[in-house]
């Protein structure tokens, strides 16, 4: 109840009627949940919500925080904040959840730096952040309840990663507090020693410090300065880093309290900084001027450490309520001293206060580099990823999961077959996000990399890796292999390949396919990275557009073929072929294409292949009355199971009395339908007609239709 009242006095009325409806609807919300201690697990939330207060947060952030949980542990969905809250609260609270799922246990030191930034990156909204630290430290300071892998495994990662940037968003107080907490249970003895022991040696040395603080508070007494003085014990962590890293005892660190002196104005910060050093002798070395240079996070302050009379040392620190204020809040103190500012709640704007700050202190170069480390990767070049263990792998922006397949290694790379991003199947061009999940599915029988993978990946070491492949499997033998296996498919479809493979269709397939030359086509079509069709179909395709008109008589006088069944209009003695790719049965409405070398070429009228000839070179052909000729047809049968759709169709064939001259199935990746291709040899449209409807009265057949190119 005590912090609805707080509410009340820091927010106007209808922004706290705003975090008072939140705190109603998460209490609901979490009703009957408990915490690992057995309370309420509603006091989470509000411990939270109480930690942005102190902080000083705005109170969408406040609002956020009673909210934070309910999306990841209670049936409330994303609609209904939306539907309560608005946008910008749940936005807050969809981060919050986000970031919730990254786990980062333990890392090396330039792992967690990668965490850090994905961290920032991920979040968008700094308030996010600020949301999660408060919301680690209430659950650090109620560790205890856990098991004591959990407590350790908690603690490394709030060290490693939380208080870093706690420390680099410049909230101290929350930096210590979680520090001195890790400590707590990573070195439970060495926190032991210290706590016994530091609170003895500073009784001892009580009458000293209040002679230091009554000194000083004298002198500005004597200036007629209005300020405070007091001392204040460095926090545990940065005591047990000092004995750790320099190797020395308690006894040894003269600075376990720092005597803090705050006063109102920068120009009292000097001329208290003068009168101490007139008093005592400073240490060389040890005199920072944090107000004409700020630190990178913006921390500003004078320090000195002096010798006193009696021969001992202690630190002075001198600043203003504002900058000890900025100490201790960091970036959060951007929401105390700006709260009249409405600002748009996006994260350069946020930022750019920063900037303003840091570029009106003078420190430029640090603020850039600032920025960039609490921006993380959103304007910077690379991209962060996970593997499915957890790892961080950094690949170019816009990176594909290829590009992380072959960052892994070559024959992840080369093996892959799919891939999942946060377990979900996604195509291989995928274009990765900070903080994606990435697994590679790998199969033994992957044929390698295809060509059109080197226009996928982003990062030149895939596209090396993957052009390493292929040289490998440039050998003699695919190259004669693909050669002979393309050559024979073209002259199938009616085709010469030195006609069509000329050097400007080559160029136009290698922008298309990635060939460095036509051994390296060949090579892949022997080896299977690339399908005979795929090559030919974009060939022919270019040969059909690009043929100059030609007079036609020259070349068809020759011929000895008239007894095909088809006139052609207005000539005779042509030669005349079926188009391999729709296969014309008598009775279908055909057309001649006059083909250069080969005389006519009838087509069925609704050829797809047909669609782009010039009409110059279309002309009308006949079926002849009487004729003998047997055509062959392609219909493409589908069912579930190939034996099924073999014995139907055979079944149908054989009752008409025609033939099968081939069949060629595949199954359906996708759909896993079983599709079988097959040729019948014909007499007439009817024939197939007949065969057709046949074929579909069968039940066992899903769907059964003439092929255009069969
Ligand atoms: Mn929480």
């Amino acid at each position: 109840m005590e912090i609805l009242e707080r509410i009340k006095t820091i927010y106007p009325s209808k922004e706290a009627e705003v975090c008072i409806k939140a705190y109603d609807f998460a209490k609901k919300a979490h009703e009957n949940q408990k915490r690992a201690s057995g309370e309420e697990y509603f006091i989470h939330p509000c411990f939270v919500a109480g930690i942005l207060m102190d902080l000083g947060l705005d109170s969408a952030t406040v609002s956020a925080a009673f909210l934070h949980d309910v999306i990841e542990d209670t049936p409330v969905s994303e609609g209904d904040i939306k539907k309560e809250f608005g946008d910008e609260i749940l936005e807050l609270v969809l981060g919050v959840t986000k970031l919730e799922k990254i786990e980062f246990t333990s890392r090396e030191e330039e792992q967690a730096e990668n965490f850090r930034k994905i961290f920032v990156a991920m979040a968008k909204d700094i308030r996010v952040i600020i949301i999660k630290l408060a919301d680690r430290l209430h659950n650090m300071r109620s560790l205890n309840f856990l098991s004591i892998e959990r407590q350790q495994r908690m603690a490394r990662e709030t060290l490693e990663v939380y208080a870093p940037l706690a420390g680099r968003l410049g909230i101290s107080r929350v930096k210590c507090e979680l520090e001195d907490l890790c400590l707590k249970y990573l070195e439970p003895d060495f926190y032991e020693y210290l706590t016994t022991n530091i609170d003895e040696r500073l009784k001892e040395g009580e009458g000293f410090v209040e002679k230091v603080v009554n000194e000083v508070s004298e002198m500005l007494k004597e200036s007629k300065i209005v300020g405070e003085v007091f001392g204040r014990r460095k926090h545990l962590y940065s005591i047990y880093k000092k004995m750790k890293e320099r190797g020395k005892t308690l006894e040894q660190i003269y600075d376990l309290v720092a005597i803090r002196v705050i006063v109102n104005s920068v120009d009292e910060c000097y001329e208290v900084f003068g009168k101490i050093h007139h008093r005592w002798k400073p240490v060389p070395g040890r005199i920072k001027d944090y107000i004409a240079t700020p630190k990178p996070n913006m921390y500003s302050s004078l320090h000195t450490t002096v010798v006193t009379n009696f021969g001992k040392f202690f630190e002075i620190q001198i600043r203003t309520y504002e900058m000890n204020h900025s100490a201790e809040y960091g970036i959060a103190a951007h929401w105390k001293y700006k709260e009249n500012k409405k600002e748009a709640g996006s994260l350069d704007t946020r930022l750019s206060w920063i900037r303003e700050v840091m570029e009106w202190q003078g420190g430029l170069k640090d603020s850039r580099e600032f920025l960039n480390s609490i921006k993380g990767d959103i304007y910077s070049s690379e991209v962060l990823v996970f593997t499915p263990k957890g790892d961080v792998i950094s690949l170019p922006k816009e990176a594909t999961p290829l590009d992380f397949a072959y960052n892994i290694h070559s024959a992840v790379g080369n093996r892959c077959v799919g891939v999942k991003v946060n377990n979900k199947m996604v195509p291989l061009n995928y274009t990765l996000s900070v903080g994606d999940i990435v697994e590679i599915i790998t199969s033994q029988n992957s044929k390698g990399p295809s060509w059109d993978w080197l226009k996928i990946v982003k990062s030149p070491s895939a596209r090396v890796k993957i052009r390493q492949f292929f040289k490998k499997e440039m050998k003699e033998e695919n190259v004669k292999t693909g050669k002979s296996m393309l050559e024979g498919e073209a002259k199938r479809r009616g085709y010469n390949l030195n006609d069509i493979l000329t050097e400007e269709a080559f160029l136009v397939l290698s922008s298309k396919m990635s060939f460095n030359s036509q051994d390296e086509m060949y090579a892949s079509i022997g080896y299977g990275a690339v399908t005979v069709n795929q090559v030919l179909v974009k060939l022919i395709d270019y040969y059909r557009k690009n043929q100059p008109q030609q007079e036609i008589t020259k070349f068809y006088t020759t011929s000895k073929h008239q007894s095909s069944g088809v006139t052609v209009k207005g000539m005779q003695g042509i030669l005349v072929r079926f188009a391999g790719c729709c296969n014309p049965v008598p009775g279908d409405d055909i057309v001649g294409f006059i083909s250069r070398g080969h005389g006519v070429t009838v087509h069925r009228k609704d050829c797809p292949n047909l669609k782009n000839a010039e009409d110059g070179r279309l002309i009308e052909v006949n079926w002849a009355n009487k004729d003998s000729s047997i055509y062959n047809a392609g219909i493409k049968v589908i069912g579930t199971s190939q034996i099924e759709i073999l014995t139907s169709v055979a079944s149908c064939v054989a009752q008409l009395k025609l033939e099968i001259v081939s069949t060629n199935g595949r199954v359906d990746n996708r759909t896993k339908q079983v599709i079988v291709d097959f040729n019948i040899r014909l007499n007439d449209k009817h024939e197939l007609e007949s065969l057709i409807t046949k074929i579909r009265q069968d039940s066992k057949i899903i769907d059964v239709y003439r092929t255009a190119n069969s």
